[in-house]
Order: C-alpha cells, then structure tokens, then sequence
C-alpha cells in the first residue's frame, strides 16, 4: 500500500470535513436553504480578504478573476505596468495583451522580489500607466513580493491608478489587508489556502476600482463585475453558481475564521514555512527564493549530481508524495513543497523525511536526520 500525500501549492488536501460538508444533495440555488450558505460565504471572504467591500465569486479557477482583473477595469488602448518575475506575473502581461490592454513590464529576476524603487521609476516614466498589475506571493519561484511598498510607491505619484494583486497564495496565507493596504483589485481561488478543490475565484474591488469599471470598455460578459455585485447584493452570483463548493467553503470558512483564527493560520503556515526552510538547509540544499521567501511553498534547488525529475518521480511513485515542479524556465531544477492550507507540523516533518529518504537512495550526501532533527526542534511549539 502507498499512502498519497499531495504537497503542491494548490491543489491543496481537502479536509475530510469540507469533503463531507459538500457531499449532501444538491439544492437549488435560488431557493432559500440556499441564502444562509451564501450568506456565511459572503461574510467569510471579507473577513479574510480584509475589507469591507463585497467579494465576488466566480465559478471558475482563479485566472477567471484574474481576467474579470483586466476585462472589468481597463478599455483597449491602455496602459498597464506588470511586474513579472515568475509564471503568475507572466499571465497578468498575457491578459492585458488578449483585451489589448499595452503594457510596459517590470523584469525581476527568478527567486527574487521586486524593488518598489523600480515601480516608483516606471511610472515616472511612463505617467500614463493606469493600472499596476502584480503578484504577492509568486508561487512559480515561492517568492513574496512587497505589496504594501509597492502600493505606497503608486499612491506616492501623481495621478489616480490601479493597483491589482494576484494574492491567490497569499489570501488566508499571510496578512495582506486589502482596505488598510489600500490596494484596489484583490485575487484569490479555492484550492489553495481555503482547502477546496479548484473551482472557486474570488475577486474584491477598492471604490477607486469600482469607478474604473463604470468606463472601462474592454468586453465582458461571463466575468461581469457589475452583474455580480447586484446579484450578490440579493445573496446570488449572476449565473448558476459552484453550489458544492461553496458548501465546502461555508466549512473551510468556519474553520479557518472561528477555529484557528485568522492569525493562528498565518502563523502555522509561517512556522511550517520557516521549518523547511531551516530543514532543506540543514541537508545542505540552496532555496529558490532565499531573500524574499512566500510562506506559501517553499522553492527548493535540486542539488548538483542529482536529477531533478528523478528525484521527484521516486518522491512519488516510492514514497507517495506529489511535490510540484518547477515552472517555465524552473522546470527540473527544483522541487516546490506546500504549507498553505490543510497541512499541520506533522506533514511537514514527514515531507522533509520523504526528501532525506529520496535524497539518500540517489546517493545524495548528507548526515541523515539533520533535515528532520531542525524541523522538529522548529514546530516543537507548533504541533
Ligand atoms: C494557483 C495560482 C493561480 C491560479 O491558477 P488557476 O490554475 O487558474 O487556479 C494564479 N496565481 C497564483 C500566484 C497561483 O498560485
């Protein structure tokens, strides 16, 4: 028998209690056994998001509120800054260029965290940039960009602008408060720190992005900001919503707000974060991202001698854990383990023993048990 253990930055495990809290008979959306369900989801994801501003939710993976990012608040024609870094910062360029939104884009190295500085400068150069468009945490390289500083750069010049986040691994991660951070569009998805299976967007709009939309003309229809929030203000989505899943996120909600507390999430996914981290360089291995790393996932380089796709291949097929790979210009070269979510001290030990194991079989050297001796001296207090 072979245990599976999934450690990818979304999909993340499902809770047996979200799985069960979905598995009822489907009702009918708009009947009203439905409302109180969409009702807590409401109050949930402001709460998580940090604002006091209606989030959306789409049925869709988080790219659809990505898009809705650009499609709802930008017209053919203008000008955006993207800062790109990572797989996640590629696609925002991608977007603004299929609504034929230019862009002028921020390169920062791969593992690394933009300078707000940079930002700062491209808008000096470019004054009429209308949106800013960027990742918090960059779950291709497991890099934590600086929001907030990049926020105080925008609203430090002239001129009224956007700033848009990609907060899908960061969302119910770490503290990123939309309102007091005043940043404009806010995006998360269900299948990661929310412990759902994919299927769920989520999008939360500033005021200052709300007018945006009232004149933007790029076209739109499924992914209709405007036609959310009026349904939404009557406990519905405009089109026949994901009623499963919001079922579960009506569960996951429950537990990450009311049981483990906001703070108490943040906190876990920063320990089991910081374990790893501590533990992979205790075996000797470099970071992806050692400067500015997400609590998200950790971005591990694979070291010399060692192949890479073989490492995971035996980490899966052997040991039953499924790491993710690196993306674009990553790929092979490191391995990705998660800590957002539903993962405790426990999986986290286990994860850097199933590394020490596979490393040990490829004749990796290291002294055996040092990954796991930090990890455990780390979450002694975490467990
Ligand atoms: C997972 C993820 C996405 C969304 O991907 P989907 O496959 O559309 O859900 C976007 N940005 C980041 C940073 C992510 O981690």
């Amino acid at each position: 028998m072979l245990k599976r253990r999934l450690f990818t930055p979304g999909p993340v495990p499902v809770p047996e209690r979200v799985r069960l809290a979905m598995a009822p008979e489907i009702i009918h959306h708009r009947a009203p056994d439905f409302i109180p369900i969409f009702q807590h989801c409401k109050e949930g994801l402001q709460r998580i998001f940090q604002t006091e501003q209606p989030v959306l939710i789409f049925a869709a993976s988080g790219t659809g509120a990505m898009n809705a990012s650009v499609s709802n608040l930008l017209s053919p024609g203008d000008h955006a800054l993207v800062v790109r870094g990572g797989k996640f910062g590629e696609r925002w360029q991608e977007i603004c260029d299929a609504y034929c939104v230019r862009t002028t884009c921020i390169d920062v190295e791969w593992g690394q965290a933009v300078d707000p500085a940079r930002v700062g400068e491209a808008l000096d150069a470019n004054p009429d940039v209308k949106a800013v468009y960027l990742t918090a945490s960059e779950t291709s390289t497991c890099v934590r960009h600086p929001v907030r500083e990049v926020v105080q750069a925008v609203r430090a010049r002239e001129g009224e602008r956007l700033v848009v986040v990609d907060g899908i691994t960061a969302v119910g991660v770490y503290d990123i408060p939309m309102d007091a951070w005043d940043i404009d569009a806010l995006v998360s998805g269900s299948q990661k720190a929310f412990m759902l299976p994919p299927g769920l967007a989520f999008l939360g709009l500033s005021p200052r992005a709300w007018r945006f939309q009232e004149s933007a003309t790029c076209p739109r229809f499924y992914f209709d900001v405007a036609a959310e929030r009026s349904a939404l203000e009557g406990d519905q989505t405009a089109w026949t919503p994901a009623v499963s899943l919001l079922m579960g996120l009506e569960e996951a909600l429950k537990i990450i707000l009311d049981e483990q507390g906001l703070e108490g999430t943040w906190r876990r996914t920063e320990a089991l974060a910081h374990a790893t981290r501590e533990a992979m360089r205790a075996l000797g291995l470099e970071l992806y991202a050692p400067d500015a790393p997400s609590p998200a996932a950790t971005a591990v380089v694979v070291p010399e001698g060692i192949d890479g796709p073989a490492l995971r291949k035996l980490l899966k097929d052997e040991l039953g854990f499924t790491t993710a790979d690196g993306q674009g210009k990553a790929k092979g070269k490191i391995f990705r383990l998660a800590h957002l979510g539903y993962f405790d001290a426990f999986d986290t030990i286990a994860a850097v023993a199933a590394v020490e194991i596979a490393l040990a079989r490829l004749g990796y050297e290291f002294k055996t048990g040092e990954g796991v001796r930090t990890a455990v001296e780390l979450l002694r207090d975490h467990a």
